[in-house]
């Protein structure tokens, strides 16, 4: 891969199958965005989709549109449309809520499958809301419940019948690292664990199958690779042979069998219903449909392969040109274990990040030390790669990164 030209990285762009999409995003001339992992780009398509919601739906037909322009079945209508990414039938999913009450719907359903069990067990440096949502049942259980954090090399050591619940991340948001579904699942099974996952940096970045890895539960965010804007709901995934033996915690009237009937007692719907639980947002709604609607016109395949592409070769040109600035591989070097990120320590990484953001090449941060380029492979091209390389590579050896200004830490990084 070694002394690629400009002229070679423009030729892989012409050949790419999906270089039509970047057309359907609107993206500003001077960014290079290699952060979609974190917030999707705008799709050209939603503004006039909002812009209908709100002035017609809303505006015009005011309630009435809960049934004229189906915004009941937008939760249904939209996690279908999810399933279809992530190997689940269109009854196993809803678009609901956010990431974080989806991780607790899902692992209190998981007590509740083992009632038995005590331990809810994930990885130490898993995403913190996953980590912290155990802790919270564990104090609502009144200590009962406990939250069990292991090195993720030691997962499958750590399986066990006290274990009511195993949840992960597929791809880790730091290291990018993609754990095998099918495999941990199995022995996760094998012990009686129902298995979740959070495919918060999985779905819309890479092929996922849910059922045929034998997956209990699944969550993640609807703003990062689904392109659905800021916020945007999330969605849950339950198999189906679980959803008539989960009481849910979350007992919304819109999870009720008949929300209409205004009864006093609590009865879940039937199927995935249940994991309904209050009135949608359906502004919301509406932005995820327009982002899952370009997604869903790509090919899986295609996406798969150029996002390793893009991978193999920003590690490429980094150890080609930026070798002597200590930088070290954060992520896999293998594309076959790595989701659609690299990622790099360099103990400087805030302010390095922090002034390539202000050369227009947007990445982030990751405490302790990690700087992270995500690649949508939508989007993305082989020219962002070369381009924002050559700009990390510019900042270290102007040493422009050490101004005062970048060393600033914003809320958000
Ligand atoms: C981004 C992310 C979340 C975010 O949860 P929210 O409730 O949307 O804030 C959760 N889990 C993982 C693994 C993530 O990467």
């Amino acid at each position: 891969m070694s002394n690629l030209t400009l002229d070679d990285i423009r030729e892989m762009d012409r050949d790419d199958p999906l270089a039509g999409f970047r057309g359907r995003f609107e993206l500003p001339e001077d960014v290079i965005y290699l952060d979609g992992n974190s917030l999707g780009c705008l799709p050209k398509a939603t503004p006039a989709r909002l812009e209908t919601v709100v002035r017609e739906e809303w505006g015009r037909d005011l309630i009435r549109s809960w049934n004229t322009a189906d915004w009941i079945n937008a939760p249904r209508r939209v996690g279908a449309k999810i399933a279809k990414l992530i190997g689940a039938s269109d009854d196993e999913v809803v678009a609901a809520d956010s990431t974080s009450i989806n991780v607790f719907k899902v692992l209190s359903a998981c007590l509740q499958l083992n009632p038995e069990r005590t331990i809810l067990l994930s990885e130490r440096g898993n995403f913190p809301t996953d980590v912290y949502m155990m802790q919270g049942l564990s104090v609502l259980s009144g200590g009962r419940i406990e939250t069990r954090l292991v090195d993720g090399k030691d997962i499958i050591g750590a399986l066990d019948a006290t274990v009511a619940a195993l949840l992960l991340t597929h791809v880790h948001y730091k290291t990018g690292r993609m754990r095998d579904m099918a495999g941990v699942t199995a022995a996760a099974h094998k012990k009686g664990i129902p298995v979740i996952w959070d495919l918060s940096h999985s779905a819309g970045a890479l092929p996922v199958d849910l059922n045929s890895a034998k997956a209990d539960f699944a969550v993640g965010c609807g703003y990062k690779y689904l392109n659905g804007g800021p916020g945007a709901p999330a969605f849950l995934f339950a198999a189906k042979r679980h959803h008539e033996a989960v009481f849910p915690a979350l007992s919304g009237w819109l999870g009720h069998a008949a929300p209409f009937d205004f009864d006093d007692a609590y009865r879940p719907a039937p199927g995935i219903d249940r994991f309904q639980c209050g009135t949608p947002g359906i502004l919301g709604m509406a932005a995820l449909e327009c982002g899952l609607d370009v997604m869903l016109d790509a090919d899986m395949a295609d996406l798969r392969a150029k996002s390793s592409a893009l991978g193999d070769l920003f590690i490429a040109l980094m150890a080609e040109r930026c070798a002597d600035f200590g930088f070290t591989l954060a992520c896999p070097a293998d594309p076959a274990e790595r989701g659609s990120q690299v990622s790099f320590h360099h103990p400087d990484g805030y302010a390095i990040m922090q002034a390539i953001i202000a050369r227009g090449v947007i990445g982030d941060f990751r405490a302790p030390d990690i700087l992270r380029f995500g690649f949508a492979p939508l989007y993305n091209s082989h020219e962002d790669v070369w381009r924002a390389v050559h700009v990390l590579c510019d900042v270290m050896q102007s040493g422009e990164w050490r101004d005062d200004k970048y060393a600033q830490r914003a809320a958000v990084t």
